[in-house]
């Protein structure tokens, strides 16, 4: 790892010894941000609000040890994935072995032994570091660099509880590019792949709202959660990237009869959410949206409140 990407990182020493602190801290702090707290306590609420890459944990410390810090760091969502090396009194082996049942990475033995602690730290931050990379990788699409469906339902889990909680409205938009089976027949796969990523560079221009976000929901369809938005202005917004695709001005010859270009269709849903509603139903009713424009001769949007009311049975083309 570049030194320059290590001086990124955070590594958390919670220790009850200022001078086991002083030492680890000097030690470090060429390499790392260094933060400390000087009791378990102090230490869990650290890592919770710092989110250090590592944390260097004493086992022995007055009121709560760090056995139990490590018990209380793994049993949070919040603090579970930070790795955790144990400071501990040589030839413990016992306590090594509890340790690492409990779910540290690794042990650091007293006395300290300066090119070990910066070893070991150096690793399991390197180990960190390619974890969260495949992490985050794996909740990109790789060809439009835009988050993906895996993304995509976990931020939409997450935004619609929040909506639910303030009881505020949050809206969905799903698009689907028009006749691109036949851009891809007559343009060609790689032509096909150039036209999706420039597609997907357009989408977000018109959105604005740092809560905002759009996802690759699959093939050449893409979905945007938009939490606290009324539905007007959803069908405002889909409008607008409807207008951003289509000044894109990409020739598509098989495409609409009317606009030789490639288009979009677009379906929006809004629901304040409710005991009757669940992130599913909202993307079903917007997929049911999508359908009514592709009816409706494509490159158009067209959407629909979701109420209490609501019933799928709704002929899509009455909207
Ligand atoms: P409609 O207007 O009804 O949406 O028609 P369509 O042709 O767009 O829909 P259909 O579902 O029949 O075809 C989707 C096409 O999208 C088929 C597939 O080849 C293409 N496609 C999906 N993913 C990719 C991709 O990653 N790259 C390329 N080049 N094409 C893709
Ligand atoms: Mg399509
Ligand atoms: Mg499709």
């Amino acid at each position: 790892m570049q030194t320059e990407v290590r001086k990124e990182k955070t590594v958390l020493i919670i220790d009850d010894s200022p001078i086991n602190i002083e030492y680890l801290a000097q030690v470090l702090k060429s390499e790392y941000h260094i933060k400390v707290a000087n009791s378990g306590e102090s230490g869990i609420e650290a890592a919770r609000n710092q989110q250090p890459d590592l944390i260097l944990l004493d086992i022995v410390m007055q009121n709560m040890d760090g056995y139990e810090v490590c018990r209380h760091l793994k049993a949070s969502d919040g603090t579970r994935k930070i790795p955790i090396i144990f400071i501990t009194t040589k030839n413990e082996i016992e306590d090594e072995t509890r340790g690492l049942e409990l779910g540290a990475v690794d042990y650091i033995t007293k006395p300290f032994r300066t090119p070990i602690v910066r070893a070991r730290v150096r690793t399991h931050i390197q180990l960190k570091h390619n974890s969260d990379l495949l992490e985050k990788l794996a909740l990109i699409d790789a060809l439009t660099n835009l988050p993906n469906r895996r993304r995509f339902e976990q931020i939409l889990k997450r935004e619609w509880a929040r909506c639910r909680r303030s009881q505020e409205p949050i809206s969905i938009i799903i698009l689907d590019i028009d006749h691109f089976k036949q851009f891809n027949d007559h343009y060609g796969h790689l032509a096909g792949d150039r036209c999706l990523s420039r597609v997907a560079q357009a989408l977000p221009i018109p959105l604005k709202r740092p809560a905002d976000s759009i996802f690759r929901y699959g093939g050449e369809e893409f979905i945007a959660v938009l939490p606290e938005t009324e539905h007007s202005v959803a069908l405002n917004l889909a409008e607008k990237m409807r207008v951003q695709v289509a000044k894109l001005l990409i020739p598509h010859a098989r495409g609409i009869s009317t606009h030789p270009y490639i288009s979009i269709s677009l379906g929006v849903t809004t629901n304040t959410p409710n005991s009757r509603s669940t992130p599913r139903t909202l993307v079903q009713l917007a997929d049911k949206m999508l359908y009514a424009a592709k009816n409706a001769g494509r490159n158009c949007v067209r959407g629909k409140i979701f109420s209490n009311e609501t019933s799928f049975q709704t002929n899509p083309e009455s909207v």
